[in-house]
């Protein structure tokens, strides 16, 4: 056998400690995306706009207007670990997007990321770090709210650039994170313009803040991102079962797809990817449409934050809940009655 010399055990530094993380956190430019717009939703934005050039690769920006960052908090929010939304006492209660602390300094382990802020009755400041360095505080000019820039992401890291897709691929998986997220957010303005240089910084996506009580603002919302036509064929759903609510938008299975493309689930706000969530939505629909065609819906599962875990993947893509037979039960039935009704109520007008 092969004797090898005697391993050392090393403590990591901060800059590689992040760059492993960054692995988890950003898997491509849709992913820091994602982080940048969940942080703006948190900080109390009304408006976000988001910029990428050459499919986020060489540039993604997000400015917001919201809270904004005190200068000498700046270094803090690049810091890993470091968070202003949970205290550490209570991971059972969590109700913002954030609270692991990574996405900035993971970000900035693995690209040049530039945050320029102002918080109300503080001077605007910026910071920037790169490949893992942190440059000193600057004063800036920005009348409030936060602007975060990431440039050359995965520069540091050329193994992972070469996993990136063409910038067509990356931009259409960004163009789906800000939909999704707009999707959940109807009172907030979203933009995404793409300002590769050479092209016309041209807007791909805008949706104004929507207006009226939440599920007219939330029907304006889905008629802009998923089309007017799925708005005008689905069925409004808002019902509850041991305190755990469920609304939203499904289609009506006459306008079915034939790839399961248009279904989004929200857990408490939080767009997720959830195996039982799709089979209960199966099974909901199992006797109203034959196998190979799938509903388009956008449903909304919100309960305590002690009966679901969001804390299972650091992207928080996926959750458990405490009881998943209830909010199995609590689709399969919700939906089902409403398709009933609607079937119902479609057969005799029919007669009528
Ligand atoms: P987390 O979101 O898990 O707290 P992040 O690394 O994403 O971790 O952000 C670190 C901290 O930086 C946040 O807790 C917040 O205080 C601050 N921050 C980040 N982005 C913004 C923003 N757009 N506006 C205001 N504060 C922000
Ligand atoms: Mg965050």
């Amino acid at each position: 056998p092969k004797i090898s010399p005697k391993p050392v055990i090393r403590q990591l530094d901060e800059t590689a400690i992040n760059r492993i993380a960054a692995g988890e956190v950003v898997e491509r430019p849709a992913s820091a995306v994602k982080e940048l717009i969940e942080n703006a939703i948190d900080a109390g934005a009304r408006r976000i706009d988001v910029a990428i050039a050459d499919g986020g690769k060489t540039l993604i920006r997000v400015t917001d207007d919201g809270c904004g960052i005190a200068p000498d908090e700046l270094p803090l929010a690049l810091s890993r670990h470091a968070t202003s939304k949970i205290d550490g006492s209570d991971l059972l209660n969590i109700n913002t997007f954030g609270f692991r602390g990574e996405a900035l300094p993971s970000l900035g382990a693995v690209g040049r990321l530039t945050i320029t802020s102002r918080m109300h009755k503080f001077d605007a400041a910026q910071i920037t770090v790169a490949g893992g360095k942190m440059d000193p505080i600057r004063p800036a000019a920005l009348t409030s709210g936060t602007v975060v820039e990431l440039r050359n992401l995965f520069y540091a890291t050329p193994a992972r650039l070469k996993f990136m897709r063409s910038d067509r691929a990356e931009t259409q998986a960004i163009s789906d994170v800000v939909k999704r997220l707009a999707m959940a957010e109807p009172f907030i303005s979203v933009t995404l313009r793409d300002v590769t240089s050479g092209g016309e910084g041209r807007v791909t996506f805008r949706a104004d803040a929507e207006t009226g009580d939440l599920f007219d603002a939330l029907y304006g919302r889905l008629a802009r991102v998923l089309g007017a036509e799925f708005a005008e064929n689905s069925l409004r759903i808002d019902t509850e079962r041991e305190a755990i609510h469920l609304t939203g938008y499904a289609a009506l299975p006459t306008y079915s797809r034939g790839a399961a493309v248009a279904q989004f689930f929200f857990v408490n706000g939080r767009p997720v990817r959830d195996k039982q969530l799709h089979g209960a939505l199966r099974a909901a629909y199992s006797d109203f449409l034959s196998r190979d065609r799938h509903p388009a819906v956008c449903l909304f599962i919100d309960c305590d934050p002690q009966h679901v875990d969001v804390n299972v993947h650091p992207a928080k893509a996926e959750v458990r809940f405490r009881e998943p037979g209830v909010v199995r039960g609590l689709i399969v039935s919700g939906l089902r009655h409403a398709l009933a009704d609607a079937g119902h109520r479609a057969s005799t007008t029919v007669a009528d």
